[in-house]
């Protein structure tokens, strides 16, 4: 099974994509991590890119396809199966996509978006705190008013802390760009009947629960 999977920032896109991969034996593409390992690795498009970014330039549709099929390439031999997370992200990269399955033979991807409110969103991000000792995260909208300022778990009761990116004002702006970009593209899947929704609120059990119905009927 090949899987593309959508979600806004601080959907929990990240945990859904473990625990999808690691349940169907998915091998996780995140296009921004592959990305800066071409560029680590110097790879011959990981030159180009890297001299695009270092410009402040945009990546080309056909570089970043590229980069994508690079790590398909490279992990072909040991999988059948891949998760594409932040990928396509534009309109022509929808096309290269199912070119690219179909070089590598692989079957047609599944497409899921997980749709969660913004409100909700902004809910969830400004809530986050963050144990200054063990990293564990909590939502201060679930906790108990006493336990709002430090870890129940940690010895000591260490304070909880922000990040400084959880802000109402950097979460609207990533946001905005998701919308901006993603819809298109989810349009697009939508248009060609492709395109499964599913509910992203609540309990990260449920969504899982939720998403593999949605994949279940699909194999
Ligand atoms: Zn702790």
């Amino acid at each position: 099974m090949n899987l593309v999977l959508f979600g806004p920032p601080g959907a929990g896109k990240g945990t859904q994509a473990q625990r999808v991969c690691a349940r169907y034996r998915l091998k996780h593409l995140s296009t921004g991590d592959a990305i800066r390992s071409a560029i680590r690795e110097e790879t011959k498009i990981g030159r180009l890119v890297a001299e695009l970014v270092e410009h402040g330039e945009l990546v080309p549709d056909d570089m970043v396809t590229g980069i994508v099929e690079e790590f398909v390439a490279r992990n072909r031999s040991q999988t059948d199966s891949f998760l594409f997370d932040g990928y396509p992200r534009t309109l022509p990269q929808i096309e290269q996509l199912d070119s690219l399955l179909e070089a590598h033979r692989l079957t047609p991807a599944v497409v899921v978006s997980l749709e969660v409110p913004d409100d909700d969103l902004v809910r969830r991000v400004t809530g986050r705190r963050i144990c200054s000792e063990c990293r564990r995260v909590f939502n201060i909208h679930a906790l108990d008013r006493q336990a709002i300022a430090s870890c129940e778990i940690c010895h000591g009761s260490p304070p909880l802390i922000q990040r400084k990116d959880d802000t109402v004002e950097t979460l609207s702006e990533r946001l905005r760009i998701y919308h901006a970009q993603t819809e298109p593209v989810l349009h697009q899947y939508e248009m060609a009947g492709k395109l499964a929704t599913i509910d992203g609120t609540g309990d990260p059990d449920e969504v899982f629960e939720r998403l593999c119905g949605i994949l279940s009927e699909q194999y």
